[in-house]
């Protein structure tokens, strides 16, 4: 979708996506508007649109959601002590949202194949989509699987391996970015 910029409200331009306060007269904004859709805006101060948030439609927009919640997660998580299991869930969530557009996507194309008793370009484009939020998905759930939990090797107790101290922190440090890749570059596969 194609993004506009008002460097000067001439007038009240509606309330920004992202902190929710009014865009007034003088503001700078952003504003981008999908096809038979209500305009979107965002105060050029709040920084540039989200790819969910001007995606041209809802498919598009919820795979760019579960891009974006993982690199939320990763953002938000910097400094912070996090298992495994609790990036894996981040991940696990990414996927289910990713698997269900999947599933729109095929749903989509039997319905055009009914309808025409054939497949047509259209519908094998959207078969195309499911495979590839298929791949996706499998990719997001996966991109764990090589690494282990962290390990403080310190610690003599194997079952402990939750817990961290501050002696340890660049360890723990070195293994969060490496956390941090993982998640990162299969969120980066996103195919469409
Ligand atoms: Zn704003």
């Amino acid at each position: 979708m194609r993004v506009n910029t008002v460097n000067k409200a001439q007038k009240v331009a509606g309330t920004c996506i992202s902190c929710h306060e009014s865009i007034d007269v003088g503001q700078g904004y952003y504003w981008a508007a999908a096809f038979r859709s209500p305009r979107v805006v965002r105060h050029i101060e709040c920084g540039p649109f989200r790819a969910s948030q001007i995606a041209s439609n809802d498919k598009l927009s919820s795979l760019y959601s579960a891009q974006e919640a993982v690199e939320d997660w990763i953002e938000g998580s910097q400094g912070e002590t996090f298992t495994l299991d609790d990036a894996q869930a981040v991940m696990e969530e990414a996927a289910d949202a990713v698997e269900e557009v999947g599933e729109q996507y095929s749903e989509g194309a039997s319905s055009i194949e009914d309808g025409f008793g054939h497949p047509t370009s259209q519908s094998e484009e959207m078969t195309d989509h499911a495979d590839e939020c298929s791949d996706w998905a499998s990719a997001l759930r996966d991109a764990l699987d090589s690494l282990s939990e962290f390990d403080d090797s310190d610690d003599e107790d194997e079952d402990d391996t939750e817990k961290t101290d501050l002696t340890d922190e660049e360890k723990f440090d070195a293994w969060r970015q490496e956390v941090f890749t993982a998640m990162q570059d299969a969120a980066n596969e996103c195919p469409l």
